[in-house]
């Protein structure tokens, strides 16, 4: 393990604010996560991946641990499916291109989702019709607390959208070190639901497409319309879309019958927080450093030298128009941390 004590954060966060951190630790294997509990046992310490989910508001002085703990091994494998076990500090979107490379289905749709693969099921990333959770297998978590090591099944891990038991009831309280996938190995499940990825296949003639053809159209989408953190700081959509009871549903519809939405169960339907935020006025605003991105009001950006109380503040703001004008709570997908 390797400790610094004047760390800049700047380019380890994906929103690119300038931040210190007073102690900070790289760490690159189990081992060292146990005996950094054993000397320090400081249960507030903050785990760090890509940074591309997180908001710092202030310099930090808890303990930081970047988990780099990399490999990816294959533990078993049948003529149909493998089993491949990766290191939490693996690149999410090298897994994804490890994964093309070797004509292993199931991370297709997720390519190009900025991140480590131990964030991954923290709020079971998704896109385009998959999420985490249908090719998750397990992982290995250590306890901040106790140090000691349990593995996590999918059931246990409690998936729902865009969250987890790792952000509900066992929030900052495990250390994701492993993650084991099932991906396919024949017949892969090709899906390809989600309106915008169906429309890009059809126009370009791809009528059955193949798990690197779903890939590509997914990364020329998203570069169309997401901004490149490594050009305009952002962490991608900063509330979760939200999902509202029939009651209220009807009565914004009533109000405007044009309102996007999509159905999630008999009674719950989940309208698009970009919608809800650029009928507040908010889509293209810019205010001072920060302000939203011009082709996605849910994407908050720094223009160049926001601090991250700037960005909360303005975050909030959008939160509290949102909730004056539909009465409607928006939820942080971005984990904000204080410090
Ligand atoms: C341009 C852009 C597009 C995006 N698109 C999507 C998308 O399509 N779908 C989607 O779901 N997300 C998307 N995101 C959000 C982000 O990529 C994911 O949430 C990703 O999983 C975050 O990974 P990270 O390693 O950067 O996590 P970090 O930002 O480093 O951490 C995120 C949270 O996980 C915790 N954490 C990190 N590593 C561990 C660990 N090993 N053990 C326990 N806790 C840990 C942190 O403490 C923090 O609370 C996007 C972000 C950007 C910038």
């Amino acid at each position: 393990m390797k400790t610094k004590y004047k760390t800049s954060l700047k380019d380890l966060n994906s929103f690119g604010v300038e931040c210190f951190s007073s102690n900070f630790n790289i760490i690159n294997n189990e081992k060292e996560i146990i005996d950094f509990i054993a000397s320090n046992n400081d249960p507030e310490s903050i785990i760090l991946g890509g940074g591309s989910n997180i908001l710092f508001k202030n310099d930090i002085d808890k303990p930081i641990l970047k988990i780099e703990i990399k490999g990816i091994e294959i533990i078993n494998e049948t003529a149909e499916r493998v089993l491949i076990s990766v290191g939490a500090g693996e690149v999410w979107d090298d897994l994804v291109n490890w994964s093309l490379s070797n004509n292993y289905g199931g991370l297709e749709n997720l390519s190009l989702i900025p991140g480590n693969v131990g964030s991954a099921p923290i709020q079971n990333i998704g896109a385009y019709g998959v999420e985490l959770k249908d090719v998750f297998e397990s992982c290995r978590a250590i306890s901040i607390e106790t140090g000691l090591l349990r593995i996590f099944n999918t059931n246990e891990c409690n998936f729902s959208y865009r969250s987890s038991v790792f952000k509900e009831g066992f929030k900052n309280k495990y250390i994701i070190t492993n993650v084991v996938f099932r991906l396919s190995k024949l017949n892969h499940l090709i899906n390809y639901s989600y309106e915008p990825l169906k429309f890009d296949l059809k126009k370009n003639n791809i009528l059955s497409p193949t798990i690197n053809d779903i890939s590509k159209s997914v990364i020329k989408i998203r570069s169309s319309k997401l901004p490149d953190p490594k050009e305009i700081g952002n962490c991608g959509s900063f509330f979760k879309n939200p999902i509202i009871n029939d009651l209220n549903f009807k009565k914004l519809l009533k109000k405007d019958k044009d309102m996007p939405f999509f159905k999630v169960s008999k009674n719950k339907n989940k309208i698009p927080a970009a919608w809800l935020i650029q009928q507040c006025g908010f889509k293209g605003l810019k205010e001072g450093n920060t302000g939203t991105h011009d082709k996605h009001a849910l994407i908050i950006i720094n223009h160049g030298n926001a601090s991250g109380v700037e960005i909360f503040n303005f975050s909030q703001k959008i939160k509290n128009k949102v909730l004056k004008i539909f009465n409607i709570l928006l939820e942080e997908e971005v984990n904000i941390i204080d410090n």
